[in-house]
């Protein structure tokens, strides 16, 4: 793979990262090695214990979060391993507003009785502290989805860490370029390749990094146990979207920004949240029917789940049973692409005023 120059920026190492040897005839792009056996006595051994495009993504991404990288085949399978890394009975603490999947995985392993749940507001860092005597495992998403709530990672880090607890960061919101979690103190990170990172809207992926080899050791043993893996051509498409992350990510949080200001006096929004950075934004509407006008009423965007693609998309998040009864039923989550912002503008103004209409009928 590349040599490993000193002192590169984020966005060069997107784009160098994880490349074949700088040799003559070497393809400049990780070839998808389609192999479910290797000849014996080398490293990789079988299909499910390793793949060289996934390793071409493990390095590119584990360059950029500044960690060693394991890929698995999405971003909940990423979440599962490390919640395997919790002793039975042991103690998880969660924001209340984590990825609904999150939410959903920690319940169902509540009901079996294999972890205890403690749900915290991470806004409210004395109460995350609090809550983290006798844990095994705080979890972190910063911001959180969909309420875009901010946590104080290095506090609740270092608190964290005075009482033996580990500290998860689920980095799929932010992305390795506005955060870098394992700097702030986290012991590992967790992401949803397949938002942000892949981009295209046409990749399932996730991936789980750390700095600390025992912990490297025990999930991707878990990984081989489990064999949530990726496939080949996934991983090759992770890594040519992260290519452009950087590039994507400036526009796509220009045009973020510019509608927070352009979008949020308009008469249907009770509320308009954003972190500041980022490319998520939840509109606040009235409630779930003028919401539900609002996601019909697009024209360009698209209404559908997911986010972190190039194209604008959006969604009423209550209309998910798993979905945390705290959010407002007329909460819309936006994930803003890279479109030109007026045309972006004008397809998300004309639905609020389809919105606000219904709602004054
Ligand atoms: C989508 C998402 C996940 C789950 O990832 P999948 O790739 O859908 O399995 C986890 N965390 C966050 C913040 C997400 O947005």
């Amino acid at each position: 793979m590349t040599e490993s120059l000193p002192d590169l920026h984020p966005d060069t190492i997107a784009v160098t990262a994880g490349r074949p040897a700088n040799e003559p005839d070497q393809p400049l792009n990780p070839p998808i090695v389609l192999a479910s056996t290797y000849v014996a006595g080398g490293e990789m051994e079988y299909g499910r214990y390793g793949n060289p495009t996934w390793s071409a993504f493990e390095e590119a991404l584990g360059a950029l979060e500044g960690g060693r990288c394991l890929a698995f085949a999405s971003g909940v399978a990423a979440t599962a391993a490390v919640l395997d890394l919790v002793p039975q009975g042991g103690r998880v603490v969660v924001p209340r507003h984590s990825y609904q999947g999150t939410l959903a995985q920690l319940r169902h392993a509540e009901e079996q009785g294999r972890v205890v749940v403690a749900r915290v507001d991470v806004a409210d860092t004395a109460a995350v502290i609090d809550a983290l005597d006798g844990a095994a495992l705080v979890w972190i998403e910063n911001p959180t989805n969909p309420a875009l709530e901010l946590a104080e990672v290095t506090a609740i880090a270092s608190a964290a860490h005075g009482r033996g607890v580990l500290v998860a960061a689920d980095n799929t919101f932010a992305t390795p370029i506005l955060r870098q979690p394992l700097d702030e103190g986290a012991d590992i990170v967790v992401h949803s390749a397949t938002k942000g990172i892949s981009g295209h809207s046409d990749v399932l992926m996730g991936a789980v990094l750390t700095r600390d080899e025992s912990l490297f050791g025990r999930l991707l043993k878990h990984r081989s146990l489990y064999g949530a893996i990726p496939s080949p051509l996934d991983a090759y498409l992770a890594l040519r979207g992260l290519r452009t992350l950087p590039l994507r990510l400036e526009r796509a949080q220009e045009n973020a920004q510019e509608l927070v200001r352009r979008l949020g006096d308009h008469a249907a929004v009770r509320d308009l949240r954003y972190p500041g950075f980022g490319t998520i934004l939840s509109i606040v509407l009235q409630d779930a029917a003028v919401a539900d006008v609002f996601v019909a009423s697009v024209r360009l965007c698209r209404h559908a789940t997911s986010l972190g693609g190039v194209e604008t998309t959006l969604e009423r998040r209550r209309r998910w049973a798993g979905e945390a009864p705290t959010i407002a039923e007329g909460l819309v989550r936006v994930s803003v692409g890279v479109e030109h912002i007026e045309d972006l503008a004008r397809d998300l103004t004309q639905a609020l005023d389809a919105a606000e209409g219904d709602h004054r009928v």
